[in-house]
């Protein structure tokens, strides 16, 4: 007779918000008014909660921080999103955001990996066998120094962004159209 204890590997999609579930704004995301969820997100993150991954939206929000856009509006704007993924069967576990601006120096604000770190932490995450999905070069930067696979989609900021990958020695990130195409790779990865 024994006894297997069996280890769940806790694993995550990390998501980019803007340009990535939502449009992105070139003047920041201000209020409910400006939120245009992009077409096939919703679904995407449907075929997320049907899998094992944890989902967590991980947002640069320099806007809060530049006195643009209120700290709760903010979190305020997530919860309802998260509320609409929610409603069409889908599921984020966490949602944060880096209120800081670029010249605050935090830990957080991507390209830092402190917001991928401290879920990691909170939710007891392997790291090495999660993703990062974003629209920009930052995103990419953020997931590797967590420790992710990051993936690139073209909406949002993504088609420019795509163009500097190879300037910041990034020409292996794997890039997608859009989020549905992104989880459809990162879902056929763990068959
Ligand atoms: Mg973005
Ligand atoms: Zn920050």
């Amino acid at each position: 007779m024994f006894t297997a204890i069996e280890t769940l590997e806790r694993e995550a999609v990390f998501l980019d918000r803007d340009g990535v579930i939502i449009e992105n704004c070139d003047n920041y995301v201000r209020s409910w008014d400006d939120v245009d969820i992009l077409p096939g997100a919703l679904d995407a993150l449907v075929r997320l909660a049907e899998s094992h991954y944890k989902v967590f939206i991980v947002t640069n929000q320099a806007g809060v921080g530049k006195g643009l856009i209120p700290v709760d509006v903010a979190h305020g704007i997530n919860t309802r999103l998260i509320d609409i993924i929610h409603n069409h069967g889908g599921r984020v576990d966490a949602a944060t955001i880096c209120p800081h601006r670029n010249e605050d120096a935090c830990g957080c604000r991507k390209p830092e990996p402190g917001m991928l770190l401290n879920f990691a932490d909170r939710f007891d995450i392997n790291l090495n066998n999660s993703w990062m999905i974003g629209d920009a070069v930052t995103d990419i930067q953020a997931g590797l120094a967590a420790g992710t696979k990051p993936l690139l989609v073209q909406t949002g900021r993504g088609t420019t962004q795509e163009a500097m990958l190879s300037d910041h020695q990034l020409d292996e990130t794997p890039v997608f159209a859009d989020l549905e195409d992104a989880v459809s790779f990162l879902l056929s990865q763990n068959a």
